[in-house]
This record gives C-alpha cells, sequence and structure tokens, in this order.
C-alpha cells in the first residue's frame, strides 16, 4: 500500500517529508526511508516500523528529496526491502507504490548488464532501469523505463545533480500540492494538506516534472493541464483524548456518528428519508450490486438484508477482488462501491468494471476527492470525522451500515406504519449506543475471559450473521484471537467437530423470529462443552443458564440491532486485545488504505 512523499522548494525538505510520512503511515508501517542530495551521491536512511524512528536519525540538509512509509508486496519486511532505493551510481533515487508484475525478466536483464541490486523487492528495478536509460533529461530516462513495467505503480523520483523531481503513476494514487515557490508529492492530500491546499490529482499514464516553481505535465508525451482543486484544511484531533487508543476513542465517537449521518435527512413531518442529495438525479434502481473489502463488505450484507425487506429489486453482494467481470446492466441498475478511503484498489477496480458494464456507480467513502470519488458517477459520504487513525475500522463501519439503512428508505417503498416505526427507532439508535458504551466492565470482563483461549467461534443468524463476521474480524485484527464467524445453522454441518472446551462461542441472540433456533443452537454447543458468551436484547433469563457470560444490551428494531450488537463485540475484542498486551491501533502487517492488489 505504500505512502510516497516528495518535497522541492527552498525549505530544508527533510523534516517536511519526515511529517507528511507520519500522516500517511495509515497506508503502512513495515519500514520508512528518505533520500535527499548528498554532496557527492545522494543520501538515504532507512529503517523498520514506524517513522517516529526515523526522526532519531541523521537530518539532512538539502531542499529536495523523497520518502516512503512501506507494506511490503515483494519482499520481506527488512531495512534493506525499505524504500527509498538508488541506482548503482546513486545519482537517482525512487520510491514506489504498487507491485511491477515483470519485475523478474527486467532484473535479470539489468544484472546481466552489471546492475547490482541490494533488495528483494520489485520497485528496486525500477531505479536500475532509469539509470539503463541514460538520457540527456530525467522525465525522458524515466518515461522510457515506465514503458517497460506492467503492473501499478506512483513513483517518485530523485536526481543527484537537479533539484527537479519526476513523478508518474499508473494505477495508484498520486498528488501534487501547489506550493508558493515549492511543490509536493504524496500519495494522498493529508500528508501535504498542512502546507497547502490547492492540489493536482494525477491520472493513469501521467508524468510529471516538479520544479519549485511550477509542475509540468505529460500524458502520453503531450502536456496536459490538469484542474487544480482546492482543498481547505481541516484540522482534525488526532489525539487519543483520553482514551488509551484510538480505536477506543473512535468507538466512542459512534453515538456522534449515528446522529451526524442522520442529521438532516430524517424528516419529521410526513414520515420518510430525503434520499441523498448525490442521488437525487437517479431514479430508484432495478436491481441493486454491492460491493466492498473486509468491514465494508460486512456492512454491505448488513445493507443487502435490511433493504431486502422493502424491494422486489435483487440485490447482490460480492466481495470486490472477486470481480474479474460483470455482464452488462442497463442504467438503472445500480453499483454501490464501498471504501472508507476510497483507494481500496479492489474495490476501484470492481466500480470500473461496473461502470463499462453499464451501472450507475455510487460510492460511499469517508474520504472526499479518493480516487473512488472521482471514478463513480454519483458519491455519498459518511461521516466518520474526524477519520480514524486506529488501523482497524469501528466508525466507519457504523456510518457505512447507517447509510446504507438510509439509502434503502430513501429509494424503496416502505409502509408509512413500518416507516413511521422505524424512524422513532433511528432517532433512538445514537443514545442506544451510548449505552452500550457505558456497559464497559461487562464487556471488559468479557473480553478478558475470551484473551485465555486460542481459538473462537461467532454464531448469528439473518442479519446479524455479517455482524458475526464483522466481530470476527474485530478479534482477529485487535487481539491476534483466531476467531470463525458462521450461520447457526452451519455449526453442525462440519465446524462442530472443532468445538471443545477450550473453544469458545459468541452466539448473538436477539430478541427476533431467529431467538428459537439460537437457542437451540447454544443448546447443542452447551452439550459439547464449548464455552458461551450470549450477547442478547431479550430476555437474559432463558439464556443465563446456559451461557457462561449472557450479556444483555439495549434493545432496538431487530433490523437496527446489528448496530448495537457491533458496538458489543468491537469493546470485547478490544479488552480481549488489551488483556493480551496487542498494539491494538497498529496491529501487524495490516495497513489502513489497502491500495494494492
Ligand atoms: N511492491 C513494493 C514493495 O514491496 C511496493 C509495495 C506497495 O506499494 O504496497 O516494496
Amino acid at each position: 500500500m505504500c505512502g510516497i512523499v516528495g518535497y522541492t522548494g527552498y525549505k530544508k525538505a527533510h523534516s517536511i517529508i519526515l511529517n507528511g510520512l507520519e500522516r500517511l503511515e495509515y497506508r503502512g508501517y513495515d519500514s520508512c526511508g528518505i533520500a535527499l542530495p548528498g554532496k557527492k551521491a545522494i543520501k538515504v536512511e532507512k529503517q523498520l516500523g514506524f517513522v517516529e524512528g526515523l526522526k532519531t536519525k541523521k537530518q539532512y540538509s538539502g531542499f529536495y528529496g523523497i520518502g516512503h512509509t512501506r507494506w511490503a508486496t515483494v519482499g520481506k519486511p527488512t531495512v534493506e526491502n525499505a524504500h527509498p532505493f538508488t541506482d548503482c551510481s546513486g545519482n537517482i533515487a525512487i520510491v514506489h507504490n504498487g507491485d511491477i508484475d515483470n519485475f523478474i525478466s527486467i532484473r535479470e536483464k539489468l544484472m546481466n548488464e552489471g546492475h547490482q541490486f541490494s533488495s528483494d523487492t520489485d520497485s528496486e528495478i525500477i531505479a536500475h532501469l532509469i539509470e539503463s536509460y541514460d538520457t540527456h533529461t530525467l522525465p525522458e530516462s524515466v518515461a522510457k523505463a515506465i514503458s517497460e513495467l506492467n503492473g501499478s505503480y506512483a513513483l517518485a523520483v530523485l536526481s543527484q545533480h537537479t533539484n527537479q523531481l519526476v513523478v508518474a503513476r499508473q494505477s495508484s494514487p498520486l498528488v501534487i500540492g501547489i506550493g508558493n515557490n515549492e511543490q509536493y508529492i504524496a500519495s494522498d492530500v493529508p500528508a501535504i494538506a498542512e502546507k497547502t491546499s490547492n492540489v493536482i490529482f494525477l491520472e493513469d499514464g501521467d508524468i510529471a516534472l516538479l520544479s519549485p516553481e511550477k509542475p509540468e505535465i505529460l500524458h502520453n508525451e503531450v502536456p496536459i493541464q490538469r484542474s487544480v482543486h482546492n482543498i481547505p484544511w481541516v484540522s482534525h484531533e488526532l489525539g487519543k483524548a483520553g482514551y488509551k487508543h484510538h480505536f477506543l476513542k473512535e468507538v466512542h465517537e459512534q453515538p456522534r456518528v449515528l446522529r451526524d449521518t442522520m442529521s438532516g435527512r430524517i424528516s419529521n413531518v410526513t414520515p420518510g428519508v430525503s434520499r441523498h442529495p448525490s442521488l437525487i438525479k437517479h431514479k430508484n434502481p432495478d436491481n441493486i450490486f454491492i460491493s466492498a473489502c473486509g468491514s465494508a463488505y460486512h456492512a454491505a450484507l448488513i445493507g443487502k438484508h435490511f433493504w431486502s425487506n422493502f424491494t422486489s429489486s435483487s440485490i447482490n453482494v460480492e466481495i470486490a477482488s472477486e470481480i474479474d467481470s460483470l455482464k452488462n446492466v442497463n442504467e438503472s441498475d445500480w453499483g454501490i462501491f464501498i471504501s472508507q478511503s476510497g483507494e481500496t484498489a479492489d474495490t476501484i477496480t470492481a466500480a470500473g468494471i461496473a461502470k463499462n458494464a453499464g451501472y450507475t456507480t455510487i460510492g460511499l467513502t469517508n474520504t472526499p476527492n479518493s480516487s473512488l470519488t472521482r471514478l463513480v458517477e454519483s458519491s455519498i459520504e459518511t461521516k466518520a470525522t474526524p477519520p480514524e487513525t486506529s488501523v482497524g475500522a469501528s466508525k466507519t463501519f457504523i456510518s457505512q451500515v447507517m447509510e446504507l439503512y438510509l439509502l434503502a428508505l430513501s429509494s424503496s417503498p416502505v409502509p408509512v406504519n413500518q416507516l413511521y416505526s422505524l424512524l422513532n427507532e433511528l432517532r433512538s439508535l445514537s443514545e442506544k449506543a451510548q449505552r452500550t458504551l457505558a456497559m464497559k466492565s461487562t464487556f471488559e470482563e468479557a473480553g478478558k475471559w475470551l484473551a485465555k483461549y486460542d481459538n473462537s467461534y461467532l454464531i448469528a443468524k439473518g442479519i446479524n450473521y455479517p455482524v458475526a463476521l464483522e466481530g470476527a474480524l474485530k478479534l482477529k485484527e485487535l487481539a491476534y484471537l483466531h476467531a470463525e464467524a458462521f450461520p447457526a445453522g452451519e455449526l453442525k454441518h462440519g465446524p462442530f467437530a472443532m468445538l471443545t472446551e477450550s473453544t469458545p462461542v459468541i452466539a448473538i441472540v436477539p430478541d427476533d423470529s431467529h431467538q428459537p433456533r439460537m437457542l437451540t443452537a447454544i443448546k447443542e454447543i452447551k452439550s459439547r462443552g464449548a464455552p458461551i458468551i450470549a450477547i442478547t436484547n431479550g430476555d437474559i433469563s432463558t439464556i443465563s443458564p446456559i451461557a457462561d457470560i449472557a450479556i444483555n444490551v439495549p434493545s432496538s428494531d431487530s433490523m437496527f440491532m446489528p448496530i448495537i450488537n457491533t458496538i458489543a463485540l468491537q469493546l470485547i475484542a478490544y479488552y480481549c486485545a488489551d488483556t493480551r498486551e496487542c498494539p491494538i491501533d497498529r496491529p501487524r502487517n495490516l495497513a489502513k488504505s489497502v491500495t494494492v492488489h
């Protein structure tokens, strides 16, 4: 996924680049590095882990440079594999985000020519390839080099001999920040937003030459003007506000996120939900296709369950990375693509395929001006502000679920009586979420209890099954506790073989039509000796005798219980992770924005 930052101007580049990299750590934190011009050759500093460590290393003077924070895709996360990479002469350094599919053959060719490699990455070949095309201008050499590459790249190239940076993009994001006699380059706006609010989003196939005075952009070797967007700097509260971890803080922000998402959308006069302004131009969909990855995929599944109650349209949900092609449809079919960062490579690819297939494409993202926003026809910005810092999603997930509730209610013929009661329930959800958060000691007890096990299972039915999937994901991400979620009825078709006294099962037992079968499932589990945590908004007295820990959460309409149950599972996972002393906000091997396939 990686984050790239570059600067050229008349200020000291080192600290500007490090500050930018820190703001891109959500894209990966396996290693980081920086390159600036030296007296004779480019100077490079690299290290494993966070940018904080790089701050303690030698600070180079110099008015231009590049930096990188890595999420390894090719080659282990080691210092040798950390970017930037230089060519043999030390006159060129590069940073790269993406994957070069044909790097092995290029590397072999370059090695036969005598180039020496110091890493196992795909990225390093780019520096040597540029060196091998020693034309009289750097942009020309870079253009020749990238014409050989298959795959994805956002690339920044530094030369020892000139203060001009060369950058290029193909299927990985890159943004230019325009300052006063200074230019910035970054993978994403937050890295440079404090420095300038004027940005240009490069398009696939663009190469740009950045001098302090201006950027010059070429597309297919022809100069091109790209629009300059004004993105005002919004200062976000980036601290933990007294919480031990960002994750816990973000979980506690969820009642406000629910309120903000509903604000101005629910009518009190005639019961109704107004369509999001960006969707007003579209008529109700004939068919609906929703696609996403990770937590956003779980939100999509909840949305499907909910929406299916009110529409005769078919609703299909697919994991974005599984979409290779889609049949042609007509434009009254909606394709909805969900990604908190708006940069999820798999989701963007899927949205592109859907656009070509004729769908009206709609993006649901927490990041305005993201690649997804710019690709789709209509975009809904979720209200999970400020953006999440913790890698595990919490408030963005809740905001996606709430947006999907509103989208369904504003695009389907819901009977008035039912709509009236649903809206009443929606209005009280924020307060119920708050009451769920107030049950801290209950979740803490459950999380501590769970922390002693190595494997766990979650079961649920219907609209709560995706909640179980999300809970299992949180336990894996935050607590490194192996967790698998099943529809309750599926246990007896195989997973039962895994149940022992050492495999706790977390059961979501809502007070709805599924309750009798959930109770049957719990009894079957109990008779196999597996410990049980049961979460219910129903009568606790029916559950307490069969569960090791029975948790009574606030009650809402059965279709909105996913919000409450998710919060319960987030907190159980959090306290389990805290007991196990896990790095909750930055789990190993993960990154917040998944910009590679
Ligand atoms: N393929 C490069 C590496 O492994 C860049 C990875 C990325 O952009 O995530 O270092």
